[in-house]
Order: structure tokens, then C-alpha cells, then sequence
């Protein structure tokens, strides 16, 4: 069965991971604690950053969990708040996040459309915020699929999401590569099971901590194209002959 489609998580993966979430955390405790420092180290403490050095610590809630996860978290260090108070600050900073991505997004995606690739995105993010991120980097028209973690597909690392992408489209799991650049998203991809997994290095997550959990393990997307064509994955090359 040849590959039909790319399945690719958000944050890490399409766009740089640590600015743009660096910035969120920072604007929510400032909204959150006010100038209480220990609550804001602790509100930090418990969704897995690292403050001073701006930096996200293996089996960060940030980097892994969805947000309504990282919001129960917080809610959980704040009483007096409702959760429903933390979610719509959650939405409100949200909306105004500076998006980077990790490549020209135009470019490289445009190159695997021409390779006859669907393209999706599955983020434990909410819809709409991802939306909002595709529309600013001028790639959302690029992609056949969107989903978050409120689209009613679950969350990673269950396989929900890959499902809903092979629905719409009538392919199989084994005809879906997924990209992403955690333990949570290669772990999706074995649940789901995808035909290929393939994790990425712009995230937080290290070569050492992904390799094992994924089928390949390269630099970026960037390199994805290249990837595909030198291992025969592409449409009519001798080992998609091979091996379908
Ligand atoms: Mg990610």
C-alpha cells in the first residue's frame, strides 16, 4: 500500500515550540499570579518550565498533555478561581501567540502536495488557535485537515485523530506518515498504527529520547522530501514498486 498522506503535529514540528510556548506561560502567570513569584514558580513547577531558562523539562505538561490538562493543572494551585476563568485566559493569550515556524512551511508543504501527498494536522492544541496559526504563516490553504484536542477525534497519544484524517479521506492507517516531535506523538502513530513514524528535531525533545519510539528520526520537515524520494517512499520509485 503506497503512502497517501502526512499526518503532522503542531507545535515543535510545524512551528518552533519553545518561543511561541515560552512566551504563553509567561503571559498566563503574570495574568494568573500577579508579582507573586513562588506562586508563579510553582504554577511553572507543576506544567514542567523552567522559568529562568526559559526551557521545557522532559515530560513537560506544556509539550505533551492537551490544555485543558495544563488548565486543571493550574486550576488545581488557584484556589478561588473556576477552571472556566483559567480556560478563557488560556483562549485570550492564545489568540495573540507570535507563531514561528521551523522552515518556510510554503515551500516544503507545497513540495509534498506535488508529491500527491493529503497533509493533515493533529495537535493536542485547540482547533481554532491552530487555525489562526496556519492562517498567519499563509500555509493553512496547504493543508486538507486540521484537528485539535476539542475536533472530537480524543487526544494524543490515542489514535483517534490519525483515524478521523483516514476517515475524511478513505485511506488506511499504513498509508499515513506521521511527523511529529515527541514521545506522545510517535506513541500516537504506534497506536494508530501508522505505516510510517517519523520524528523531528525542532521540538524540545532530544535524537537520544525519540530514537527507538519512531521509525526515523530526522533534523526537520525540511528534510522530509528528500527523505521520502532517497528511500523510494515517492509514487513509482523502485521500492514503493518493492514493496506494494
Ligand atoms: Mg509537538
Amino acid at each position: 500500500m503506497p503512502f497517501k498522506a502526512i499526518l503532522f503535529d503542531k507545535d515543535g514540528t510545524l512551528f518552533g515550540f519553545t518561543d511561541t510556548w515560552a512566551y504563553f506561560c509567561d503571559r498566563m502567570f503574570d495574568a494568573l499570579a500577579g508579582d507573586n513569584e513562588l506562586l508563579k514558580d510553582q504554577l511553572a513547577h507543576v506544567c514542567g518550565f523552567d522559568r529562568k531558562n526559559k526551557k521545557f523539562e522532559t515530560g513537560s505538561l506544556i509539550v505533551n498533555a492537551s490544555a485543558d490538562e495544563v488548565n486543571e493543572a493550574w486550576w488545581k494551585l488557584l484556589p478561588g478561581r473556576s477552571l472556566q476563568e483559567i480556560v478563557d485566559l488560556n483562549h485570550e493569550i492564545y489568540d495573540h501567540l507570535p507563531a514561528v515556524p521551523t522552515c518556510d512551511l510554503v515551500k516544503v508543504l507545497s513540495e509534498l502536495r506535488q508529491l500527491d501527498f493529503k497533509l493533515g494536522v493533529a495537535t493536542n492544541d485547540y482547533e481554532a488557535g491552530a487555525v489562526a496559526q496556519l492562517q498567519e504563516a499563509s500555509a493553512m490553504t496547504l493543508f486538507d485537515f486540521v484537528c485539535g484536542s476539542d475536533s472530537g477525534f480524543g487526544r494524543k497519544p490515542e489514535a483517534g485523530m490519525v483515524h478521523g484524517f483516514c476517515e475524511r479521506f478513505d485511506i488506511n492507517p499504513a498509508q499515513v506518515i506521521f511527523v511529529g516531535d515527541s514521545t506522545h506523538d510517535m506513541d500516537c502513530a504506534r497506536n494508530a498504527d501508522v505505516g510510517l513514524s517519523v520524528a523531528v528535531l525542532t521540538g524540545p525533545a532530544t535524537e537520544a529520547q525519540l530514537t527507538g519510539h519512531a521509525d526515523i528520526v530526522l533534523p526537520s520537515i525540511e528534510s522530509l522530501p528528500d527523505y521520502l524520494a532517497k528511500a523510494g517512499f515517492l509514487k513509482g520509485q523502485d521500492a514503493w514498486n518493492l514493496k506494494y
